[in-house]
């Protein structure tokens, strides 16, 4: 499936051919952190099938629970994660997937580091649910 998304600001644009069926979710305590909420959704794209048409990524490695070192690019400006990859010659960039212009199609078939997921975050049905902005 084609894609194509954008930071925030639309400095950063990209296009991607991914596989929807690899849309999944991550729970680690860096995605927590690295994203400001409670879980990251990403899709996986092979290095030949993942273009930046515009803007230049600013680069932050952090290193793994299992010692790789990770490229987490994001925009300068606006400062919107886009993916993930390895550090040095990277295959697979891990698209994050709230950039993405489909991303409603792109529904996360599995999740990952359920071992630090925010208790509530499996259930948010129950929570009162307001169309736009919530007033309390
Ligand atoms: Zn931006
Ligand atoms: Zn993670």
């Amino acid at each position: 499936m084609k894609i194509d998304g954008a930071c925030h600001c639309g400095n950063i644009t990209y296009v991607a051919e991914i596989d929807p069926d690899k849309v999944g979710i991550c729970h680690c305590t860096d995605c927590q952190t690295l994203s400001g909420t409670a879980f990251r959704v990403n899709v996986p794209a092979a290095k030949d099938a993942f273009t930046l048409l515009t803007g230049q990524p600013k680069i932050y490695v952090k290193t793994a629970e299992s010692g790789a070192k990770r490229a987490q690019a994001f925009c300068p400006e606006c400062g919107t994660p886009i993916y993930a990859a390895a550090a040095s010659d990277p295959q697979v960039f891990n698209i994050r997937v709230g950039t993405a212009r489909q991303r409603t199609e792109l529904r996360p078939k599995t999740q990952g580091w359920c071992r630090s997921a925010r208790d509530w975050v499996m259930d948010l049905r129950p929570l009162q649910q307001f169309a736009k902005q919530r007033t309390t």
